[in-house]
């Protein structure tokens, strides 16, 4: 009998879903402007009809497919199966989504850290194959880690090992999304980009950017931050060049603590290119011992834009052959 898995992505400005093969192959894709941000019944209904929509092209028979990941930014518990906190969404805290999803939709359940799944997912399809200890770092809206250690994702006591995005680097440093001070997040990550743009420009800088910002409140994107930087906008190259650095910094941190193989990068933003990531190894180099520079290497996502749908269904694949996350529903 084939096997197969369904991943689903829930993000922060969709839903992306994919049936997935044993090798890591997606069979057929579907997406829907519903996002994380949103309530938990619109997103609940979402993933339903998502599930229902991809079942319904009769690619593989139903009996085939062995569960359905689940990732999802934000703080999770992964084997209870619950969103712990998203401090930006207080009505997502404590809500029991694998258990709700499983009785909605009939197959077993998985739920974990969008993050964690990628990593899962570029261990086992992707640029991490082979190797034994490896973290997956996403560099995009925000600043996700998963770390594999002898082989199994790093899930921690309370399923939330690897948030360094909410590790402070700069004490009493700029207001991040959590509620504390000086997190990575506030600097490296697409929120970060757009904080510091908002001030420069607040401070009165001479920059294209005050043109550009959005006037309903929205954050200015990362890549048109690199549009500007592109046509030789100062403010523009030093924000990103100060975000990629605090971006080596987290690295730095994954090569002291972890001693990893290998990092793999991905995130939208590294499509930035190398003003970004050169200052990011330079932010690494800087704050790594010298005796570790040569420890790690580097590489970028092979799974790109579909990482997150082929690492939740890889979780899936990963808990059936290991039996490390409890399946919850019987068949
Ligand atoms: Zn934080």
């Amino acid at each position: 009998m084939n096997a197969y898995a369904i991943g689903i992505d829930v993000g922060g400005t969709k839903i992306a879903a994919g049936i997935v093969d044993q090798e890591g192959r997606v069979l057929a894709t579907y997406q829907t402007c519903a996002h994380s941000e949103q309530c938990p019944e619109h997103v609940i209904a979402a993933v339903e009809e998502t599930y229902r929509a991809l079942l319904d092209r009769d690619l593989v028979p139903p009996q085939e497919i062995l569960g359905v990941g689940v990732g999802f930014a934000g703080a999770i518990d992964g084997p209870a199966g619950t969103i712990l906190v998203s401090s930006n969404l207080p009505d997502w805290a404590h809500v029991p989504l694998r258990d709700i999803l499983t009785a909605r939709l009939g197959l077993p359940v998985i739920l974990d850290n969008d993050a964690h799944m990628c990593a899962v997912g570029e261990h086992r399809f992707g640029a991490g194959r082979g190797t034994r200890d490896m973290c997956y770092v996403c560099f995009s809206t925000g600043y996700g880690l998963g770390a594999i250690v002898n082989n199994q994702l790093c899930v921690g006591h309370t399923g939330s090992a690897g948030e360094l995005s909410h590790v402070v680097v700069e004490i009493g440093g700029a207001q991040c999304t959590c509620g504390k001070r000086g997190c990575l997040m506030a600097y490296a990550s697409g929120i970060g980009i757009a904080r510091m743009v908002r001030e420069r420009v607040a401070a009165g800088e001479q920059t294209v950017l005050g043109e550009m910002l959005p006037c309903d409140g929205r954050r200015i994107s990362g890549e048109q931050v690199a549009a500007a930087a592109a046509a030789g906008d100062r403010v523009a190259r030093e924000v990103l060049q100060r975000a990629g650095y605090y971006f080596g910094v987290g690295l730095s941190m994954l090569v002291q603590l972890f001693n990893p193989e290998l990092i793999v990068v991905g995130g939208g933003l590294t499509r930035i290119g190398p003003l970004l990531m050169d200052a990011c190894m330079a932010g690494m180099r800087e704050n790594t011992q010298p005796e570790l520079w040569n420890s790690v290497r580097f590489a970028p996502w092979a799974l790109g834009d579909n990482v997150g749908v082929i690492g939740a269904a890889a979780e899936v694949f990963a808990a059936a052959s290991e039996h490390t996350h409890p399946m919850t529903c019987d068949r």
